[in-house]
């Protein structure tokens, strides 16, 4: 099946002693395209770096929610500078948690407000991180409201974005009126090992609703192992370390929520990504750094 991971942390310690076999591991698993976002102004300069040592990943660079109280101006300088790197496929993660609530909700806000107008200056879609605390969708409705707030449906972001999606909601979790909001302004879907999760049963429905050409699956590595990666296989990590090679697992569940065959969906998903990710039409040449 051919697979593309549409977000994956291989800047984390996690992969700090195996890195480069994760990602040749990938490529023989058949992750065609893989994308590796920052979480605040140091891991996105080495998602950048990253690109530079293996020609075929993107990297999106910006403040996880998470880390929005403590990102500095001198943060946020570098961050835009990195965001003109022609590597750089997306602005983020950003987005709002809260449901850990590591950083108060007012700066989050303001932390996605800032990621969203340099998503639209620079027509780099925004990767959007989006969790409530369970059973609750205040932090969905909050970024519906945003993402309006910001002009995602209207005609900035068609000047901007074209046909393109201006915004991912990665790791999707939520209800489907929230994914259909989302998909009237859109905005691109991509799914991950929380599909299996209890309190996440709407997701297939949502697999059902959104349109090919913004499907996307992700793994969120180290992070939301599906089930079905072994415990203790990975270097050094006792528990359950997610890679992009399992990505398999939740395109395999996507195949079978849509009655699609995994053919199907593998060349869709690989088309999807390009369309996102990528300015230019699939076959033809990456940009190059200037
Ligand atoms: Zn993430």
């Amino acid at each position: 099946m051919r697979l593309v991971d549409s977000h994956a942390h291989l800047g984390a310690e996690a992969f700090e002693t195996d890195r480069a076999e994760v990602i040749a591991e990938a490529a023989l698993a058949g992750v065609e395209r893989l994308l590796v976002p920052g979480w605040d102004a140091g891991s996105s300069a080495a998602a950048v770096k990253l690109t530079t040592e293996f020609d075929w990943i993107e990297a999106a660079v910006g403040v996880h929610p998470h880390d929005a109280a403590t990102a500095t101006e001198a943060d946020w300088a570098a961050i835009e500078h990195l965001a003109a790197d022609p590597h750089v496929a997306a602005i983020g993660e950003t987005g709002l948690d809260f449901d850990r609530m590591h950083s108060p909700p007012d700066a989050q806000l303001a932390n996605l407000r800032r990621h969203l107008r340099l998503a639209l200056d620079t027509g780099k879609p925004a990767i959007l991180h989006c969790r409530s605390a369970a059973g609750a969708r205040d932090a969905q409705d909050a970024l519906i409201g945003e993402l309006r707030a910001a002009g995602l449906g209207g005609v900035a972001a068609l000047r901007s974005f074209g046909n393109r999606p201006p915004a991912i909601l990665h790791s999707f979790s939520g209800p489907v009126d929230y994914a259909a909001a989302a998909l009237d302004m859109g905005v691109a879907i991509s799914f991950s090992g929380l599909v299996f999760r209890r309190g996440e049963e709407a997701s297939g429905a949502v697999a059902r609703l959104v349109p090919g050409e913004r499907l996307l699956i992700e793994t969120d590595s180290p992070y939301l192992a599906p089930p079905g990666v072994p415990r203790g296989s990975a270097p050094g990590f006792s528990g359950r370390r997610n890679s992009p090679k399992w990505v398999r697992i939740t395109g395999e569940w996507l195949a079978e929520q849509r009655g699609e065959s995994q053919a199907t969906i593998g060349a869709g998903l690989v088309a999807a990504y390009d369309a996102t990710f990528r300015r230019q039409p699939p076959g033809q040449d990456r940009p190059s750094r200037s």
